[in-house]
């Protein structure tokens, strides 16, 4: 059929005039629609805002073409390491496995692009239509993605995973000869950035003190790898312990070259995780930072806008974070003030017994509290008002909010949250919410890595152009890869501008890209409020 190569690829067509589908790219013609404010404080102190609409006349070019794609994990041998490739392979295989419950089949809950739809619009009787994710655009299959990377404990595998105690017995015992053929590569370690309990699993480590050499090494490892399985494409994701955060030097890891150079002269503030991220985007592939420490310094941002490479961070957002923006979100939108936001964790897998990491949760409640100034004043005010003991040092008011995070070796990947948000509702009232979360914690993380990977890749292929130069070049997403914050707890944003951390915002950001591909433009409900038919 010699219009084959011209249909879509997925279920999905759109018949527009503004997308234009060719042998190897769609090509979509897109307006993006935005307001600019202006706020002007009057002499009467009232405020007065200014709304221009702006529009930008876009086309985004999706490459159809899915690459054969690797992911290398930095901690492959660790519970989510294990557990990830486990879930691939069980996939791939067909493998079921008993339990208690009767026989239970591999699938891919919790990963957005697998396991969830979005909303297309309405068909003729006015019934909304939902399709999967995976169906909008031409993405990578899970199964298909070739896993590897390097870890600093050497373990096979399918030891390593009966070290992580995550899967169930019988799956384990089924996929040891396919998990068996995993070994680690040997990694980067400096004692000085993880917890010292690490050590005892330090037996697989690239020699010598020569940072300089030790970057060389992993650039190194990502070609061969990527030569080895006949790659297009590979990503690189840091699912390895928790380390400390760098120092931010001036001279050191404040611009690229001054990071560059701190790597040939071995620098001690220069982690293993960095040297990961500037040997991913010196060999052009994509790095994703999966724990919360500053991996991605301004140096590495800087490395990555200049050689046009992707970067995503930080830190998963699996379990209670996900949960904690969300209610924040529905306080915050309903007009209820939240007062206090008390969370106690215990969990005793391996990342417990490394580090705790409250940094990077504390944050996500943020652009809440500053997006309702009704609720929570600008601090000036608040502190001309009173002295009471809130938390100062941010732009408005902040509710009192304590994380604690304890190692419990018998919890195993169980993380066991509770939390209290007590809220202020009208006329002076309280409102407590008092949440029990548990969950296993790899088996939380495993699709969140898996989307990171997928959408990543995903848009590396995407590029843009003004309509206005139908000649001019079409240019790459920004490096810093802010689409993926869903999946991470502390968005990594173009310096200069705030993370989004809702995470109804987080995910209307990626349909409406996904949506961009296709000429459409973002979903809304008005029709049902009209008399339109
Ligand atoms: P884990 O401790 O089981 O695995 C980490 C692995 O990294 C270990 O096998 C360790 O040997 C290895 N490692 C340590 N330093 C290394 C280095 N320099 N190079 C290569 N390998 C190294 O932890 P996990 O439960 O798999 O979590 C992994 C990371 O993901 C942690 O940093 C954790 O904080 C982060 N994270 C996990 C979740 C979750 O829900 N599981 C959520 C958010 C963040």
């Amino acid at each position: 059929d010699p219009t084959a190569a011209r249909r879509p690829l997925g279920s999905v067509e759109v018949e527009s005039p503004n997308l234009t589908y060719t042998d190897d790219a769609l090509l979509a013609k897109y307006t993006f629609h935005s307001a600019a404010v202006h706020k002007d404080v009057g002499a009467d102190g009232h405020a007065k805002y200014r709304v221009r609409p702006v529009e930008k006349h876009l086309e985004f070019r999706t490459e159809r073409k899915v690459p054969k794609t690797g992911l290398m994990l930095v901690g492959l041998g660790g519970n989510n390491g294990t557990t990830l490739t486990a879930t691939i392979l069980a996939n791939r295989h067909n493998v079921s496995w008993g339990t208690r419950d009767g026989i239970q089949t591999p699938n891919y809950l919790g990963s957005l692009v697998r396991a969830s739809t979005m909303r297309l619009g309405v068909d003729a009787e006015g019934n909304d239509v939902h399709v999967p994710l995976a169906d909008v655009l031409p993405m990578v299959h899970p199964n298909d993605l070739v896993v590897g990377g390097w870890d600093i404990s050497g373990l096979p595998l399918d030891q390593a995973a009966r070290r992580a105690k995550v899967l169930e017995y019988d799956l384990q015992r089924q996929l040891q000869p396919l998990l068996a053929e995993y070994k680690p590569l040997p990694s980067i370690y400096y004692p000085t950035f993880i917890n010292a309990n690490q050590e005892e699993r330090a037996d697989n480590v690239i020699p010598g003190h020569d940072k300089q050499q030790h970057l060389e090494h992993v650039r190194r490892d990502i070609r061969e790898f990527k030569a080895k399985h006949d790659l297009d494409q590979v990503v690189v994701l840091w699912t390895a312990n928790t380390e400390r955060f760098s120092n931010l030097v001036a001279g050191v890891n404040d611009s690229a070259d001054n990071l560059l150079r701190a790597i040939k002269t071995s620098h001690e503030e220069v982690s293993p995780s960095t040297i990961f991220a500037v040997a991913s985007i010196l060999e052009g592939v994509p790095f994703i930072n999966g724990a919360p420490q500053n991996t991605n310094v301004p140096g590495v941002i800087e490395l990555a806008e200049r050689e046009k490479a992707f970067i995503g961070g930080d830190d998963f957002k699996s379990g209670q974070t996900k949960v904690k923006s969300v209610l924040a979100e529905y306080l915050v939108n309903a007009g209820i003030k939240p007062r206090l936001i008390a969370s106690y964790n215990h969990l005793g897998n391996n990342d417990g017994k490394n580090l705790s990491k409250e940094i990077t949760k504390a944050s996500v409640v943020d652009d809440m509290v500053e997006s309702n100034s009704l609720l929570y004043k600008p601090l000036a005010q608040r502190e001309a008002d009173s002295k009471d003991g809130w938390v100062k040092g941010k732009a408005t008011e902040h509710p009192d909010h304590c994380i604690v995070i304890k190692y419990l070796p018998a919890a195993g990947d169980d993380k066991k949250a509770l939390d209290d948000y007590t809220s202020e509702i009208g006329m002076g009232g309280r409102n407590t919410l008092s949440i029990y979360n548990t969950c296993q914690d790899s088996l939380l993380a495993t699709p969140l890595i898996l989307d990171l990977a997928l959408l990543a890749e995903l848009m590396t292929r995407v590029t843009y152009r003004e309509q206005s130069s139908p000649n001019g070049e079409f240019e790459q997403l920004y490096s810093v890869l802010g689409l993926l914050s869903y999946m991470l707890k502390a968005p990594l944003t173009k310096p200069g501008r705030q993370p989004i951390n809702s995470l109804n915002r987080q995910r209307q950001a990626l349909e409406a890209f996904l949506r961009a591909c296709l000429a459409l433009q973002p979903a809304s409900d008005l029709v049902n409020f009209t008399q339109m038919e």
